[in-house]
């Protein structure tokens, strides 16, 4: 019996050591250690010893289970240990590769250019208004002086929601929601960017959606050369110094009298060019005096106060600033074209 559980103790270290997976190391427990292995058979057997040998084989027994037992166990551990680093070794990061560039965005050349003219004109004291993209036909048009049947909405045909509710055309029914808060006493001094919309097939220079920015100036005793001296400011502090400015009488129903205001050529200084098609001068906004009707519509006395408004387009302005030729360059989101102009 001695020698039975002798040999069994070798046969089962030589297995354990061959075991070369956990699996196989299982299958070597239970032919074994399990309860119907042979040492346990052995042990099965002891009734026929005498009193003396049963406690010998007894310890022996439990000494080559627990030695068995002891090797799978160490053995197991081995396996785990190898099968743990392999992995590591798979799934290691290699550290010294450089690393994929981050792509820094900035901000859209649109958004660059109105912080630009929101800047410029917070410094001239002007605060800055935002109202409803989807606006009423009285704010749209009636507040500014466009009844119903008035042949200047032609120009400005829109995309109507409903009957009285439409995406709206410009920026200015801001400016008569502000003048219809104040009650027509308190002076106004705004500006109003924002997004506006038209009836208008894209191309080169016309979108169905553009920027505007508009502003108003309401208070008593404004005059026309109050007008051009925030104009030519802005004109100089946009497109340099040394720029020019001249208004052309032109018309718009909101204001009287109405002008065009055009900066002299940068690139020919007045000699004319193909960028001013040799007139010299570049045509930048449309302004004029608040027409007496759109300040008694917001409830002002036209007789006391008096204002001047201004309209621009972003677009515009970036596009002559920066020799852009295609207004659809804005909207298309190509990133080759938007990163040129992201500041560092
Ligand atoms: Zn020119």
């Amino acid at each position: 019996m001695k020698e039975r559980l002798q040999e069994l103790e070798t046969e089962a270290l030589g297995k354990v050591e061959k075991s070369g997976t956990i699996d196989e190391l299982k299958q070597v427990r239970v032919e074994y250690l399990g309860k119907k292995g042979p040492i346990t058979e052995v042990l099965r057997g002891m009734g026929k010893l005498s009193k003396e040998e049963r406690p010998v084989i007894g310890q022996l027994a439990n000494d080559v289970r627990e030695k068995i037992s002891d090797a799978i166990d160490e053995k197991q551990t081995k396996l785990e240990d190898e099968a743990l680093e392999e992995q590591l070794k798979e799934e290691s990061i290699d550290v010294t590769l450089p690393g994929r560039p981050v792509q820094v965005g900035g901000p859209h050349l649109l958004t660059s250019i109105i912080e630009e003219i929101e800047d410029l004109f917070l410094g001239m004291g002007f605060e800055i208004k935002e109202g409803p993209e989807v606006e009423t036909d009285y704010y749209n048009f009636e507040a500014l002086n466009l009844p119903k049947g008035h042949p200047a909405r032609d120009m400005q045909d829109t995309f109507y929601i409903t009957e009285e509710l439409l995406m709206r055309t410009h920026t200015s029914p801001v400016q008569a929601r502000t003048m219809g808060q104040k009650n027509g006493t308190e002076p106004v001094k705004m500006i109003c960017p924002g997004k506006v919309y038209r009836r208008d097939t894209d191309d080169a220079t016309h979108s169905h959606q553009f920027t505007q920015i508009e502003g108003l100036l309401v208070d008593e005793h404004v005059r026309m050369s109050d007008l051009k001296g925030v104009l030519q400011t802005f004109a100089r502090k946009m497109f340099g110094a040394e720029r020019e400015i001249r208004l052309r009488p032109s018309f718009f129903p909101f204001t009287e009298p109405s002008v065009e205001m055009d900066i002299s050529c940068k690139m020919c200084g007045g000699e004319g060019c193909s960028v001013c098609k040799g007139t010299g001068w570049i045509e930048i906004l449309g302004a004029g005096m608040v027409h007496p009707n759109v300040l008694e519509m917001a409830g002002y006395d036209s007789e006391k106060y008096s204002g001047f408004a201004f309209g621009m387009g972003p677009e515009r302005i970036a596009m002559l600033k920066h020799g852009i030729d295609d207004i659809r360059h804005f909207y298309t989101n190509d990133v080759r074209f938007l990163s040129q102009y992201h500041k560092a």
